[in-house]
């Protein structure tokens, strides 16, 4: 599945790097836009995309059941990780090959396309065979080795942000994808680590804004693991698509008090079609319970 690779320093348009332009591919191209097609999904055009599914495929009716349910709500996507890059190495580490087949088939009943984390370059092959798209974690965001390798994999990227990345070197994670030859790139904004430790993380929306302004490529939200609590995904989805997130990232579990991983940041199903709902109206649902004060 590995490209046989292009020339260095020039990215999919055939266009060259300009020496001293310190992020040349990635940077924004007068008013173009990049449209990142999974499978025939578009990211980065005119509709806001949702991506929903478990932090991790647990079991074939847990994958298969939510894949049905996140469909009919409205994803587009269905998420589901397999190699699980967990805190400590007692936990829950994925289900590996089989959590791969697993999704495929979940995707494949619902009939929408599937990503899932690689974390290791050992396992792109065998993720090429099954996703189509490949999620780097913030934990990898600079594994460059890793970059490296998806560069020339035939399938587009989820980049997301390190929880302690600046936007500078994010970007820079993305320019090596590109830099590589992989031009089809969004990247994820998933929370960052501050002082304040109310929430699991710190949604930076204003990042969000600014990298849509620097970068041609698409940019999408997780707001499960950039606030880790349940009732605040709603709103912090509504918060990305109104400064002009191109998508959002969900994670969806049947019974989230039982999942294996992260289910306090997991809607249930019914959670997720009420989330779909808000965002569907996004207008009214913003300004619902509040309207501008008018100078008279
Ligand atoms: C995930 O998507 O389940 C995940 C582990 O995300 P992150 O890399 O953003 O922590
Ligand atoms: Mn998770």
């Amino acid at each position: 599945m590995l490209d046989a690779g292009r020339e260095n320093l020039s990215n999919g348009a055939g266009m060259r790097a300009q020496p001293g332009q310190a992020l040349p591919l990635v940077s924004t191209r007068g008013n173009e836009r990049t449209v990142v097609w999974v499978a025939d999904v578009p990211i980065g055009g005119t509709q806001a995309v949702v991506i929903a599914g478990p932090c991790s495929v647990e079991s074939r009716d847990q994958v298969i059941d939510t894949a049905l349910a996140v469909k009919e709500s409205g994803a587009v996507i269905l998420r589901g990780g397999a190699y699980k890059p967990r805190t400590s190495p007692y936990d829950f580490q994925g289900l590996g090959v089989e959590g791969l087949k697993l999704l495929r088939e979940a995707g494949d009943a619902a009939g929408i396309p599937v990503v899932t984390e690689v974390m290791s370059e050992d396992d792109i092959a065998v993720i090429c065979e099954y996703a189509d798209m490949l999620q780097v974690g913030a934990r990898n965001m600079q594994n460059f080795a890793l970059l490296r390798k998806l560069a020339r994999a035939r399938k587009p990227v989820l980049l997301k942000r390190g929880a302690s990345a600046t936007v500078k070197e994010w970007l820079s994670a993305a320019e090596y994808l590109l830099e590589g030859g992989n031009e089809n790139v969004v990247l994820c904004e998933r929370g960052i680590k501050t002082f304040d430790h109310s929430l699991r993380n710190t949604l930076d929306l204003a990042a969000v804004a600014l990298v849509k302004e620097m970068t041609h490529l698409p940019v999408i939200v997780d707001p499960s693991h950039a606030t880790g609590q349940r009732s605040l995904i709603s709103a912090a989805s509504k918060a990305a698509l109104a400064v002009g997130a191109d998508g959002v990232i969900v994670e969806v579990h049947p019974q989230p008090e039982r999942a294996l991983s992260d289910g306090d940041q997991s809607l249930d199903f019914c959670g997720f079609a009420e989330m779909m709902g808000h965002l569907r109206t996004p207008v009214r649902s913003i300004f619902e319970t509040r309207e501008l004060a008018v100078c008279i």
